[in-house]
């Protein structure tokens, strides 16, 4: 089997804060199509890195190259633009909207600011929200307040709002953090779909998570990387063990 080409590489990332270096030589390669979970203690440098690739955090040193164009300067809007798609821990939905409108809402986004101007959706963008909401799970729930949703729910609802801007990668800072077994279950449907035509990189606390996925997996410790393979690698590093899980 063929290995898919690389769609995003980081090259030897340092992130300082008044000097303090919060990432030190990172480097990271991400493929078409690929899950890849990004895990290590906290403060490890993880959040840091995602910050970095879209935009928000500039690096120190280092290049971040995505689908052939270098994005180290640029902007975390044109970053956005270009398919980039971060997710942040703390939802940000609208209690008062339903889940449909804040489809819509994230279907107009996309369009662009004039776009925006025409307020009717057309039947073509109708179906792709009601598509999206199949995907997420939330297709019966369309008319439902956002305020009224579960925890997992919300958490689909944001993810569903960023697949609308059809990002190539998706940047997600721990997904199931604070959901129910069955709805880590169905996040992890959600992952496997997801990545059948777009590349996720996953920032995760959840080792009985990340061991369902036969995914490589990033370890990082203080700000560095300490190792890189399969779950079942990573278990078995001696210094992994030490450093993060305990043993
Ligand atoms: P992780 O996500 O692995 O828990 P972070 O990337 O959040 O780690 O943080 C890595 C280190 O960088 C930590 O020591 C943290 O305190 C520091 N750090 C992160 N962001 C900032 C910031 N904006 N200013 C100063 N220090 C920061």
């Amino acid at each position: 089997e063929q290995t898919p080409p690389v769609i995003l590489q980081c090259d030897s990332l340092t992130a300082e804060f008044d000097g303090f270096k919060a990432v030190q030589g990172m480097s990271l390669a991400l493929h078409q199509g690929e899950l890849r979970f990004l895990i290590g203690p906290n403060g490890a440098g993880k959040t840091t890195m995602l910050d970095m690739i879209c935009g928000k955090t500039k690096p120190a040193t280092g290049k971040i190259v995505f689908g052939g164009t270098d994005i180290t300067r640029k902007k975390e809007h044109q970053i956005a633009e270009l398919g980039i798609g971060r997710k942040f821990q703390t939802p940000s939905i609208f209690r008062t909207l339903t889940v449909r409108e804040h489809m819509e809402l994230a279907m107009k986004q996309r369009r662009g600011v004039f776009a925006v101007m025409r307020a009717k959706l057309t039947g073509e963008e109708r179906e792709r929200i009601e598509a999206q909401l199949a995907m997420i799970g939330l297709e019966r729930k369309g008319e439902w307040i956002a305020g009224g949703l579960s925890h997992g729910e919300k958490q689909w609802l944001e993810i569903g709002m960023l697949l609308m801007q059809e990002p190539k990668v998706l940047l997600l800072d721990e997904p199931v953090a604070g959901m129910t077994d069955a709805e880590t279950e169905k996040t992890g449907e959600l992952l496997r779909e997801i990545t059948r035509t777009q590349s996720v990189i996953v920032v995760e606390h959840d080792m009985e998570f990340v061991r369902n996925f036969a995914s490589k997996v990033t370890v990082m410790h203080e700000g560095e990387l300490l190792k890189e393979g399969t779950m079942e690698d990573v278990q078995r590093d001696e210094r992994v063990a030490e450093v993060y899980l305990g043993k």
